[in-house]
């Protein structure tokens, strides 16, 4: 199996793939020279009709994976829809996600003529409903709004031919679960089915035998493909340093377009705020923010007029903005699988990025889970009072504690650390290449 973004020399072309010409038109139009592995696997099965598990992350290609046979499919069939019908379902977690892939439908969709909309909770209620009266080929929804508009009865489920659900992992983490069950049961069973998941989880499985028949698989490694060509660094750092040892890098002109990761709004909010007191234009994206400000703090960001975007987990999965130079994990994750979310935002589309962690003595045991589950050491920055603290417990002489060139959680780092630098001798680490034997 095939587990990175890059292409191997027996690749197929999307010329091989069985899309037809104004698809491969656009495409070409995108810029889209070789399909994504997860696009070689599982654009063929749908075009075959096949139901599909597939077991990817962001920034692996699967939306395009997805939404190409869903859009050539529709634009072959000319069965009408009828008033307040779907054709195509596509359920996401979070409105970021849902917009995306409407974008995408827009994007890959040009000249098919197909009618699609986008439904998510957090704005007025009255244009969705406009845009469901006549029906549409292809609908996008978060699965709390789509069940209002469907018992107001806005719109209907009985006409949907495809159904897909996308980031299931993290429907389940947000309590989803129950309302897209729910949401399938109303969907006939003569249907292809697709579910996306970055893990499976045990519930995830159960879902995916109830809603799956005989799926075809297609998994991309979850530490791939884009944790293989990040950069990761950790910097040993109490939290109260944190703040100062974050604008001291930013200075370095190479960090030009940031993710910072916080683990509460709040956090995220407060940061944002003293970055840009500290003169580096920053805007915080979370749950707390309406619809509105948390599209203009993307846009922003996107347009390059806000060189830090703050985030917090739920918020920030599925932002899909290329050219992210360096993920900050300003403090770490407490579960593994959204370190390897967060970095991903860097290394997409085939780029290389630079992930930097900011770890206080209490988040040892949450970098231990991330390095257990990614099979790599990230390389230590500095070697401060801290990692001397730390060899002093376990009654070993720290190496080159007190040495120049390292972070010592209180003035400022080299700004060479956040492009490149040597690891130092505390990182006992093999050369890139060798990690993953670690
Ligand atoms: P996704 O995993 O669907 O979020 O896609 C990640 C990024 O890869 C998006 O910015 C897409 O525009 C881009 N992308 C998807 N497929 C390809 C491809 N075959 N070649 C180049 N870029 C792609």
């Amino acid at each position: 199996m095939t587990n990175d973004n890059t292409t191997p020399a027996n690749q197929p072309a999307f010329t091989d793939l069985g899309l037809d010409a104004q698809i491969l038109r656009t495409l070409g139009e995108q810029g889209y020279d070789t399909p994504t592995p997860v696009q070689a696997q599982a654009i063929p099965a749908l075009l075959d009709g096949r139901d599909l598990l597939g077991v990817a992350q962001t920034g692996t290609g699967k939306t395009a994976a997805f939404t190409l046979p869903i859009l050539q499919r529709l634009a072959a069939d000319k069965t009408g829809v009828p008033n307040k019908g779907v054709r195509a379902l596509v359920l996401a977690p979070t409105r970021e996600l849902a917009i995306q892939i409407h974008e995408a439908c827009r994007t890959y969709g040009r000249g098919l003529n197909l009618r699609s909309a986008v439904v998510l909770g957090g704005v007025p209620k009255g244009k969705q409903q406009r845009q469901l009266s006549k029906g549409v080929d292809i609908l996008i929804a978060t699965p709390g709004r789509l069940l209002d508009l469907v018992n107001e009865r806005s719109v209907r489920l009985d006409a949907v031919q495809t159904l897909v659900l996308d980031e299931a992992d993290r429907m389940l983490d947000m309590g989803f679960i129950h309302d897209v069950r729910k949401i399938a049961g109303m969907v006939k069973a003569e249907r292809q089915s697709m579910l996306f998941s970055a893990t499976m989880p045990g519930e995830i499985d159960k879902l995916a035998r109830e809603l799956l028949s005989n799926p075809a698989r297609v998994e991309i490694t979850p530490d791939a493909p884009a944790v293989e060509r990040i950069d990761q660094r950790v910097y040993h750092v109490r939290q109260p340093a944190k703040r100062e040892l974050l604008s001291s890098l930013l200075q370095d002109p190479e960090m030009d377009r940031v993710i910072v990761f916080t683990r509460t709004k709040h956090g995220a909010d407060r940061l944002a705020k003293q970055l840009s007191t500290d003169g580096v234009p920053s805007d915080a994206i979370h749950g707390n923010k309406t619809q509105g400000a948390r599209q203009h703090a993307l846009k922003q960001f996107r347009d390059g007029r806000v060189r830090v975007l703050v985030a917090t987990d739920i918020a920030a999965r599925g932002i899909d903005v290329d050219g992210v130079s360096h993920v900050v994990n300003f403090e770490l994750p407490n579960v593994p699988e959204s370190y390897v979310h967060r970095i991903g935002r860097t290394a997409r589309a085939g780029a290389e990025g630079v992930a930097l962690s900011f770890c206080d003595p209490s988040e040892q045991n949450d970098l231990k889970r991330i390095e257990k589950m990614t099979k790599q050491r990230l390389t230590i920055i500095g070697d401060g009072p801290i990692a001397s603290e730390r060899h002093a417990h376990a009654g070993r002489k720290p190496a080159n504690a007190g040495g120049k060139g390292g972070y010592q959680g209180k003035g400022k780092p080299s700004n060479q650390a956040a492009r490149g630098p040597k690891p130092s001798k505390s990182g006992e680490r093999p050369p890139r290449g060798n990690r993953r034997a670690a």
